[in-house]
């Protein structure tokens, strides 16, 4: 068992689910670790598109009137074919089904500084940055976590209950033996900032941009300047070079291939990352549980990853304090695990892949289809509602709670 002054959760990973975790433990006054090797606020360009049923639990938490004024409220999202617009949908068709019928633009930094800053004023949360968890075994009622401090020094930590939400690569779903069930796709895909105004050619802040030689997905995602930053998402050819000095030339060539002008994109920064469709086996091996992209990983196309993460962190919260608060018995963790699995796998790997095959389609039959069942949708506000709570993960939310 742990002694008096061990923690009774650790959490491997201080991304935006691990931070969430911790905010609701420790505000229900339990005890708990959070070791992130990194520094918590690191600023690589990722997620910075928040959606209505994220915002909602967001704002249960307190953090959305501190994340508003640092993102850009986005009520549209418009879908082309190659230049053809072929649907606009308007959140507002959510009004009644969530307080936020919007998606906010606001980049993963930005939410992490915030849920850091809120986390750290609770006492009973210690946080230990620069410290990598290298292992970790259970035995007797307990968990033992290894760490790896800065200075390179091993320690051993005990709790009732690990955390790994440790991302894509999770030491902690290793360490138990969990299979990553899935694939990786062959190609890189390519994200590139610029302050250029997209909206001078009349895109909106959120666009999803089909193309069988090569697709889009342009969105605005802040005020920085101004006037702003938009963000490109393309795929890169095996032929096209992302090193060094190339991958800015690189960059450039998407966005003049994107949109020609005349003058060169000014860039504000560019990066390249693999793309993986990938569920753990099980989301929980006796204390260790695994949330956000240690437990699935997803395309980014629309926008899944780090909005179902942090519903992956309020469900697990939600049922660790009832263990350990309110005397329930542990088998109800399992629930965590069929909820939230079942959300990984029948919608959000369901609706990314689906998401990817259409921006890309060849096949002019199936392309057609896509078209024409955009227009359909984007003329009838029932099709369109339903279509705006599947994307915007309202749905998701509500199948995982009819499962027991
Ligand atoms: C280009 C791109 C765009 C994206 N856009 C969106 C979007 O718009 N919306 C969306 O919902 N999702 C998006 N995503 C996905 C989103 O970024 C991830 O789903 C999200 O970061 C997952 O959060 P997490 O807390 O689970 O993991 P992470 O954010 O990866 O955090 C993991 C943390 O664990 C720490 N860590 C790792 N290993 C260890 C260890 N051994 N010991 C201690 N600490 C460790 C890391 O330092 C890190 O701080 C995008 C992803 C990419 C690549």
């Amino acid at each position: 068992m742990p002694n008096q002054s061990s923690p009774a959760v650790i959490i491997a990973g201080g991304g935006p689910v691990g931070l969430v975790v911790a905010l609701m433990l420790g505000r229900a006054g339990i005890a708990v670790t959070l070791f992130d090797q990194g520094d918590i606020v690191h600023s690589q360009p990722r997620a910075a598109t928040i959606h209505p049923a994220t915002l909602d639990i967001l704002d249960d938490l307190g953090a959305y009137a501190l994340i508003e004024p640092q993102g850009i409220v986005c009520p549209i999202v418009n879908y082309y074919d190659g230049k053809l617009l072929l649907a606009s949908f308007d959140h507002a068709l959510l009004k009644g089904e969530t307080r936020h019928p919007w998606v906010l633009q606001c980049e993963q930094d930005k939410l992490s500084r915030t849920l850091f800053a809120m986390a750290k004023a609770i006492p009973n949360i210690t946080f230990r940055t620069a410290t990598k968890v290298t292992g970790c075994s259970q035995a007797s009622g307990a968990v033992e976590v290894i760490v790896e401090a800065a200075g390179g020094g091993q320690e051993r930590h005990q709790a009732l209950y690990l955390i790994g939400a440790d991302g894509a690569r999770s030491t902690v779903r290793t360490a138990v033996g969990v299979e990553f069930e899935g694939f990786t796709y062959p190609e890189r895909s390519m994200i590139i900032g610029t302050p250029y105004d997209f909206a001078a050619d009349g895109y909106a802040y959120r666009n999803y941009i089909a193309d069988p030689d090569e697709w889009y997905n342009l969105f605005k995602i802040s005020w920085l300047g101004p006037p702003g930053i938009y963000r490109l998402v393309v795929p890169l050819r095996p032929d096209e070079v992302v090193d060094g000095d190339h991958a800015l030339a690189t960059a450039q060539c998407k966005l003049q291939r994107f949109n020609p002008r005349p003058e060169s994109y000014e860039i504000a920064f560019y990066d390249s990352y693999s793309v993986a469709q990938r569920v753990a086996a099980t989301f929980r091996k006796g204390r260790v549980l695994l949330a956000g992209d240690s437990a699935h990983l997803n395309s980014p196309i629309g926008a899944m990853g780090m909005n179902s993460g942090i519903h992956d962190a309020v469900n697990l919260a939600e049922s660790l304090i009832r263990v350990l608060c309110g005397g329930e018995s542990d088998a109800s963790l399992d629930r965590y695990e069929r909820q939230r699995r079942h959300v990984a796998t029948a919608h959000v790997q369901t609706a990314t892949i689906t998401n990817k095959q259409n921006m890309e389609q060849r096949d002019p039959v199936k392309r057609q289809r896509y078209r024409d069942e955009m227009r359909r949708r984007a003329e009838d506000p029932l099709l369109a509602k339903a279509f705006l709570m599947r994307t915007a993960l309202i749905d998701s939310l509500r199948d995982a709670e009819r499962i027991v």
